[in-house]
This record gives C-alpha cells, structure tokens and sequence, in this order.
C-alpha cells in the first residue's frame, strides 16, 4: 500500500527528468553507483533495456500497482507537457549519433530492417540506399522501441503499421522526422524521413531549370488563377518546385493555404495543414473548405483522384491559382491523365497554365569522374546517339562522395505552357505532340539528359531510363 504523503528523496527524484518519469511510468526508490531500481506497472525486459541504454546504469524494475505509480507520479513530478525532442539528449545514444551522422551527409531516409539472421540500417543518399550499420539482433529490438517511444507510438502494437513524428532540437539545428513502422516476416520495419524545417535555401533559380525554361514557368505562375501541375515519379523533388515556387508568390499581400502530406518545410506567412484522412481531412474536403478561407493561391500536395481534379479547377475558374502534383510520366501524359478522370478537355484547356514534369538525376563526383569515349553499348538499343556527343564520364568513388561515384542532384525539367495551339490538340484530344514541341522548341526531359551528359554533369548510367521511349 502507498503512504498518501509518500515523498521521494530529493537526490532520488533528480536521476531521471518529470518526463522520463511519466513517459516510462517509473519512480525511482534507491541508488547505489551502478544499480537503480524503480518501481513500476510495466517491469518487461523491453523498458528494462531501455531504460538501461537511456540511464547508461544496470536498472532493476519493481512491479507495483497502475494506480499506486499514477499517485506517486502525481505527487513527485511536475507535469510538463511532453516535448520528445528532449529525449534526444543522451551523448552516448546511438540514435542521437545515427540521425546527426544522417543530418550530416544530407540523408532524406534511414531504414532499419530485421532480417532471419541479421539487422541492419541503410541510409538513402542522392536517392539511393546504403548500408551504414548492422545492428545485433539483441539490440534491434530496444532501439526499434525508442523510436516508437520517441515517436508517440504505442510499442505494445507490433502487428499493425504505425505513423509518428519526432521533433529534434538541438543549439545547432532543428527538423523533424516522420516515422513510419511496418510488421514483415521477422520483426518491424522502420522507416525515418527527415524532414527539412525551413525553406530558406531552396530557390527556382538553383533547382535546374535553364536559363529558358525559367522564364516559361515564371510567366505561368505570374497569372492570378489556373492551375500548375507537376508530374514525376516519388522521389523526383516535384515538392522542392512547389515549395521554390510558393516562396517566390509569398508576400504580405497573398492569401497562401497548404495542403500537403507530409509538411516537409516549413514556410513563415504560409498556412499550411496536415492531410490527416482518418478524420476526414482529405485534399478534395479541405480544398473544398480552403475557397471559404479568402485564399489567393492554394497548394494541393497531390491529385490522386477525379474528385480533387474537379475541385482544383473550380479553384481556378474563380480566380485562384492552385499549384500541385500528379503522378504522371511526361508532361503531357499529365492532360491524358486529366482526360482519364472524365475532365472535358475545354476545361483542362481553360484552367492548366502549364504542365511541368521533373527528374532528378545525381550528380557526378568532380573529384573522381573519369572521362572515356562515347561506348554505344552503354545507351538502349533504338536510342539514336546525337553527333555532338563524344565523350561521355563515369562514375568511380572516392571518400569526397563516400564511394558512391555522385555528390548532390539536380533536377531536369519538360516545360509545357497550355496555349492557344496547343488546347486545338488537347480539344481533338490528340496524344502524341512530338511535332508541337519541336516547333516551339520545347526541350524534353530527353533532351535535357543528354545534354547533362555531355556537359559531363552527370552519366549515361544515370539517365539510361530516360533515353528509352
Ligand atoms: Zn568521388
């Protein structure tokens, strides 16, 4: 039974933070050098190492009745409202070290992944995977559950996927990371996206545009309504551009609302929601409620289906311009997609200013690209090789690129603005304009591939995918 004035000594209650106390459910009641014992209503193994690898002292549990701790818990520890950033301030802790090293060299995604006989951690690099750590299997567990404990996940529920976020704070930087966690055959999957907190470095001018296409897309988004589309597979940094283009319209005199999932910068004078679906929160409902808020330009992180289609040109037919992205191949494969989701093409033709697709492709190492001749074997069969390509570069791998051969991306654009010719084809609903684009001297994302090969920007290899019709 529990003293109702059971106070904890002074030096006991300062070994762990009022967080750590309510977060673990523990009350710490003796202290020797290397041994602490706490009472709780949760004495597994799992918090016992845990709580080991957090203290970095031999912990030993007592079990003691839900009902008892809450009244300790209430009469020892100030509440304070939970910020998980703190948890990250252990030294020795190897997430802490795993997520600076991560920041470090620009990672976007740290996997941890358990297999039969071994677990590793692999971290995504210029869009490609890497294994960085292997983790013993004994230790796989504990730090799976910290990150679900960092990351507000319930660490009971291993069967089904689960979604978090982790705020980090630190003198030097601050960003947050979405969790995401996945049951396969032997253990959970965890995948880390670090996301970026601001937007302050991201400028149109250094994504890769060219000095032409620049000019394009800016005079279609200096139009107070339509709609401006940007197609690309996952991972080919159609966010950037939005996120590029929004800092180029914010200002005291715009209406800016967002929404996007996840939220992967932050923008100061934007209003930008969470897409939360399970509460009713979808793109199309909150574009629907977005034209109630006065907007003058709105960002729709994605159009998956007809019904958000239709709202973003109701959007724009009064008066506002909506930005967004489609999981589309080309840019003009983006107006058949529209056609697909039964959009009349007059309407299409009325309300796209422009239709934008996007790759990004790595960049060679300059400190270890070696140059060669032109090997045609390297380019797909049909591929017809242009004659002002001699020399071609390939990647080789030395510790300025660590060993991947590349250092950094960049995108490459098509840029279609709609116009007057171009509608007569989208209203006969003509599906091949290779002859439209040579006309107005539209370059492809083809083109602009090749052209970063033989500028020696990047390699065959790279863009290969590209180069096939
Ligand atoms: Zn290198």
């Amino acid at each position: 039974m529990v003293k109702e004035d059971f106070k904890i000594p002074v030096h006991l209650s300062q070994l762990i933070s009022s967080e750590q106390a309510y977060q673990y459910g523990i009350i710490p009641i003796e202290e020797t050098e290397d041994i602490w014992t706490f009472k709780s209503y949760n004495t597994t193994n799992v918090l016992q190492q845990e709580l080991q690898i957090v203290l970095g002292k031999t912990i030993i549990l007592q079990s003691e009745s839900e009902e008892n701790i809450k009244q300790y818990l209430a009469s020892n520890f100030r509440k304070r409202e939970q910020t998980h950033s703190e948890a990250f301030h252990y030294s020795t802790d190897f997430l802490e070290k795993l997520l600076a090293t991560a920041k470090h060299i620009g990672s976007s995604d740290i996997h941890f992944e358990v297999y039969e006989e071994r677990c590793r951690v692999r971290l995504r690099l210029d869009g490609k995977l890497k294994e960085y750590f292997i983790i013993e299997q004994d230790q796989y567990p504990i730090i799976i559950n910290k990150l679900k404990i960092r990351a507000g996940l319930d660490i009971s529920e291993k069967r089904l996927p689960q979604d978090g976020r982790i705020t980090i704070k630190t003198s030097a930087d601050e960003f947050d990371i979405r969790v995401s966690s996945l049951p396969t055959l032997h253990g959970e999957k965890m995948v880390l996206r670090i996301l970026s907190k601001d937007a302050d470095h991201i400028q149109l001018s250094d994504l890769g545009f060219t000095d032409r296409e620049l000019y394009t897309y800016k005079e279609t988004i200096k139009k107070p309504n339509g709609i401006v589309l940007i197609s690309g597979p996952t991972g080919s940094g159609k966010t950037t551009t939005l996120y590029a283009t929004l800092k180029l319209l914010n200002d005291e005199k715009t209406n800016i609302l967002t929404i996007e999932d996840p939220i992967e910068y932050t923008l100061e004078g934007i209003n930008q929601v969470q897409l939360k679906e399970s509460i009713g929160l979808d793109f199309s409902s909150t574009l629907r409620t977005f034209l109630r808020q006065d907007p003058d330009v709105i960002m729709v992180g994605e159009i998956r289906d007809a019904k958000t289609a239709n709202m973003a040109i109701r959007a724009a037919l009064t008066g506002h311009l909506v930005l967004s992205t489609i999981h589309t191949n080309s840019a003009w494969a983006t107006i058949s997609r529209l056609i697909d989701m039964d959009i009349p093409p007059f309407l299409i033709a009325s309300t796209l200013n422009v239709s934008v697709a996007q790759r990004l492709v790595r960049k060679l190492c300059t400190h270890c690209k070696s140059e060669k001749p032109v090997v045609p074997s390297d380019f797909p069969e049909q591929f017809e090789i242009p004659k002002h390509l001699r020399t071609q570069f390939t990647a080789m791998g030395c510790n300025n690129c660590y060993h991947t051969g590349y250092m950094g991306r960049k995108a490459i654009y098509e840029i279609i603005p709609i116009t007057k010719a171009l509608i007569t084809h989208i209203k006969n609903n003509e599906h091949n304009i290779d002859s439209y684009l040579k006309d107005q001297n539209i370059a492809s994302l083809k083109t602009n591939a090749i052209e970063l090969v033989k500028d020696g920007v990047t390699s065959v290899e790279e863009v290969y995918a590209l180069l096939i019709d």
